[in-house]
């Protein structure tokens, strides 16, 4: 086992693995991002390619990339150790039963479930009439191939007897979230997903986790999709499908381009956007940002939304805006009366999508001329309601310069004096938009002290004072030196704060400031 170890680590470069979660930025023959592990302004992140190691300052995790993937996806060193052997093409020997976690043996079954439902699509004939629809819609062949869309057969049990017949358990499957166990019937199950066509959803390695289901030629009364339920594979709040696909674009551009459905993402990657995902079956959680985070910092919504509701969506939006995402939304990409889906757009003509996007309006624009747009100007009501839409925006925004500057669009479009409004602002209270449904945090390590540290940097500095040769140790080193000179000014601004605070005389006092100031700037230029 440990040389197929230092087989893995061998043939994978720490930057590609830790890079394929964060985005990363070269710092002399560094690496840094914003820690994924605790909560950071800037980033104290590192990775070293040379030493193949990753550590981060603020909370002192660090490690192989073992470790990493381990801390990243919440999962066991035996499932981090098989994920890493498959990116990097080694064959683990003796794969013994024990080794076999719930967790893999789950994962065999959405790949043998997804396996089964390509084969319908190409080979039955209801799943043919399911083909030509999605070819009709504009989907290539190859597009069908590379997201492995399928179709499930209008049966009770066809998969689950596929996968029992390879030698798994019919609670597994019911585990997998592929068939639903019979009410009062222990061991009975029937497939979950009946006559429909089926989009596997992958994890960021493209494991396939769930699905979601699209019905197809069904009557009656059935939802139009239903999803994967929560399993020990999948959790809707923190998957994202597409990602898998999108990663390496979003982090190139620097921007996601979030829609709603399966079928959208499919057709913006067929035609070239490759920087586009969508939350599968639900509104953006906190979950979701912070794995976004991760990639870029400007989202791009295709969502439909009532400003003047109070929608998922909505709140979603206002937390992506809290995280301090740049955020614009697409309006109005349809033409005419009738709203079309991106995926319809794309198949009329993928400029017109491509215009949507880079006309997206800023949030801040899009909240202040949707309410202008649904309330009447002139009358008392109207400006109240439209307050009551833009007020809380302008609240949320993080930067003081910014929110003044909107309180004077609003004042001038309102015909109000500013004054008012800054009233009317202060009034509104500062809650945050938490989600009424329960969040999972991301696996996180609790943050150390300053002082923590700082002992640990100065222990680093010091060996690599003692100890260090190579280039690499001196780039370290100067990192580490910087890393110091922070918290040391940090801890200078606190006692010059409270110091302030503290004095009586007013030129003293004055003084004070200046030299507070001076260390600020400082602080900022190292920053
Ligand atoms: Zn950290």
């Amino acid at each position: 086992m440990d040389s197929q170890i230092e087989e893995i680590k061998n043939k994978l470069n720490v930057l590609d693995v830790v890079g394929s979660y964060m985005k990363l930025t070269k710092t002399g023959v560094n690496y840094r991002g914003a820690c994924p592990f605790h909560s950071e302004k800037s980033p104290s992140f590192f990775v070293s390619p040379t030493r193949q190691m990753w550590h981060c300052f603020g909370c002192g995790a660090g490690s192989s990339i073992f470790d990493f993937v381990m801390k990243i996806e919440g999962i066991e060193f035996i499932d981090a150790l098989r994920m890493l052997a498959a990116k990097a093409g080694v064959q683990l020997k003796r794969e013994n039963i024990q080794l076999r976690t719930e967790r893999q043996r789950l994962h065999e079954i959405c790949e043998l479930a997804t396996a089964f439902y390509q084969k319908q699509l190409e080979g039955s004939a209801v799943g043919k009439e399911a083909e030509a629809y999605l070819l009709k819609r504009g989907i290539t062949t190859e597009s069908l191939k590379k997201w492995r869309v399928g179709y499930s057969p209008d049966l009770w049990n066809s998969l689950s007897d596929f996968v029992v017949g390879k030698g798994y358990a019919r609670e597994e499957v019911i585990r997998a979230g592929l068939a639903i166990e019979k009410e009062g019937k222990t061991g009975d199950s029937y497939d979950r997903f009946r006559g429909r066509i089926m989009f596997p959803v992958f994890d960021l390695n493209g494991q396939v986790v769930g699905f979601g289901g699209r019905v197809f030629k069904q009557v009656g009364e059935t939802a139009k999709y239903i999803n994967t339920p929560q399993t020990l594979l999948y959790d809707k709040s923190g998957v994202i499908y597409g990602l898998n696909n999108a990663k390496l674009a979003v982090r190139k551009k620097n921007q996601c381009v979030v829609t709603e459905g399966y079928t959208d993402v499919i057709m913006c990657h067929q035609a070239g956007f490759e920087n586009t995902v969508a939350a599968s079956g639900t509104a953006l959680t906190s979950q979701h940002l912070n794995i976004l985070k991760r990639y870029c910092e400007n989202l791009v919504l295709a969502f439909d939304m009532d400003v003047a509701g109070d929608s998922a969506t909505k709140r979603g939006i206002n937390l992506a805006q809290e995280q301090g995402f740049n955020i614009k939304i697409i309006e109005s990409y349809g033409s005419g009366n009738e709203k079309s889906d991106p995926a319809d757009i794309i198949l009329k003509d993928p400029k017109i999508w491509e215009a949507a996007v880079s006309k997206a309006k800023s949030i801040m624009d899009y909240y202040v001329d949707s309410a202008f747009s649904h309330f009447e100007v002139t009358t008392p009501e109207g400006k109240k309601e439209i307050s009551k839409i833009v007020l809380p925006a302008i609240k949320r925004l993080a930067n003081k310069i910014e929110q003044s500057h909107w309180v004077q669009t609003l004042s001038e479009k309102l015909g109000i004096p500013e004054i008012a409004i800054e009233e009317e602002l202060a009034k509104i209270k500062d809650e945050k938009s938490v989600a009424p449904q329960q969040t999972v945090p991301p696996p996180v390590v609790n943050a150390i002290s300053d002082s923590q540290r700082k002992k640990l940097i100065e222990e680093r500095i010091l060996y690599l004072e003692l100890e260090g040769s190579t280039e690499d140790d001196k780039a370290e080193l100067a990192l580490c030196m910087l890393e110091l000179e922070k918290i040391e000014s940090k801890n200078r601004q606190q006692k010059m704060m409270k110091d302030i605070a503290g004095e009586k005389d007013e030129q003293k006092k004055q003084d004070l400031i200046k030299e507070f100031e001076k260390e600020a700037k400082k602080f900022h230029s190292i920053n």
